[in-house]
């Protein structure tokens, strides 16, 4: 079964996902960072964490065929196809309120980090804290001096990644309002979401 979403641009969005099923996240116009968590579904202070797959795929995120776990290293999304160049960012916070102060903007500017709090709330699982999240087609190179560089995103309109719940779980979504720095192209665009459900047995890996 499939659902056709849409996140609109600047806002988020939390869907439940059961064992099995998949989520692609379009990346229609190339240049648009989606922030990506992921709670599971009988505990949401148990959630996916970056730190934590950084050292399961021995790299800054992971490729086709990888997953990402859990802050108990448990397993819960796999990476089962990367139309992308693959460059995902996993180590920068999700942009919020303060961040926006910081870089000099003098109205209220929205955020992924409130982006995910309003998702969680509107599905009634409002949560206490904001993981780091999974930055998909986000482009932080490191320079060799160790330099974070805010780089411009790599990809093309239609890029996408799917990614498998390995167990039932929640995964929000934030399309990244930032528009001071160039990683969204300075243009924060709405971000299409497929669901396919019930594919248990399809196989997970
Ligand atoms: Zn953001």
């Amino acid at each position: 079964m499939r659902e056709d979403l849409l996140i609109p641009a600047r806002h988020g969005m939390a869907v439940r996902l059961a064992y099995g099923d998949t989520v692609t996240i379009v990346n229609e116009s190339g240049t648009q960072v989606v922030d990506t968590w992921a709670f599971c579904a009988d505990d949401l202070s148990h959630a996916m964490s970056m730190e934590h797959s950084r050292v399961e795929n021995g790299r800054l995120c992971a490729r086709e065929g990888g997953q990402y776990v859990t802050d108990r290293r448990e397993p819960i999304l796999y990476v089962t196809q990367d139309a992308s160049p693959g460059v995902h960012d996993t180590i920068m916070a999700a942009c919020d309120p303060q961040r926006y102060i910081n870089l000099g903007c003098k109205e209220p500017h929205r955020s992924c980090s409130c982006n995910l709090h309003e998702a969680m709330i509107a599905i009634e699982c409002p949560i206490a804290k904001t993981p780091q999240p999974l930055n998909l087609f986000m482009n932080i190179p490191i320079g060799e001096d160790m330099t974070l560089i805010q780089g411009s995103p790599l990809g093309k309109p239609g890029d996408f990644v799917t990614l498998r719940a390995l167990r039932d779980c929640i995964v929000a979504f934030s399309a990244c309002p930032q528009d001071i720095t160039p990683i969204n192209g300075h243009s924060p665009s709405a971000v299409p979401l497929i669901i396919e459900r019930g594919n248990v047995g399809a196989g997970a890996h």
